[in-house]
C-alpha cells in the first residue's frame, strides 16, 4: 500500500517545489523598493544632523555705507575731525579751508552663507 502512495508523494512534492520557485520572484520585488526608501530616509538623517560641524558653501562681502568728511585742499579724510583738522592746519600755516562729505561703502568683513 505504501508503494502505491510514494509516486503520489513524489508527485505532490514536486509541485509544492514548482509553485515555490513560481512565487518566488514574486517575493523578491518589494525589498528592492525598500532599499530606495533605506536610501532616502539615510539622505535625511545626513540633512537634519545638528551635531555635525556647518561649514559654509561660501562667504559673502558685507559693506557699511558710511559718511565720510574730505579735506577740500589736502584731500585727507578727516571724519570725526574736521574742526581740528581745519584749526591746525591754519595755526601751522596751511590752507585747508573746506570739507566735502562722500557717501561710501566701507567693506567690513566676510559673511558665511550655508546650505540649510
Ligand atoms: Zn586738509
Amino acid at each position: 500500500m505504501y508503494k502505491k502512495m510514494i509516486p503520489a508523494i513524489l508527485l505532490l512534492l514536486f509541485l509544492f517545489f514548482i509553485g515555490n520557485l513560481y512565487e518566488k520572484p514574486k517575493e523578491t520585488t518589494p525589498p528592492s523598493t525598500s532599499k530606495k526608501e533605506n536610501i532616502e530616509e539615510m539622505d535625511t538623517k545626513i540633512e537634519i544632523d545638528s551635531t555635525r560641524e556647518r561649514i559654509p558653501i561660501q562667504y559673502v562681502p558685507v559693506y557699511e555705507h558710511q559718511v565720510h568728511a574730505y579735506c577740500d585742499q589736502c584731500k585727507a579724510d578727516i571724519t570725526g575731525n574736521v574742526q581740528a583738522h581745519l584749526y591746525y592746519s591754519k595755526a601751522n600755516g596751511g590752507n585747508c579751508t573746506s570739507v566735502h562729505y562722500e557717501e561710501i561703502d566701507i567693506y567690513v568683513g566676510d559673511e558665511p552663507i550655508y546650505l540649510d
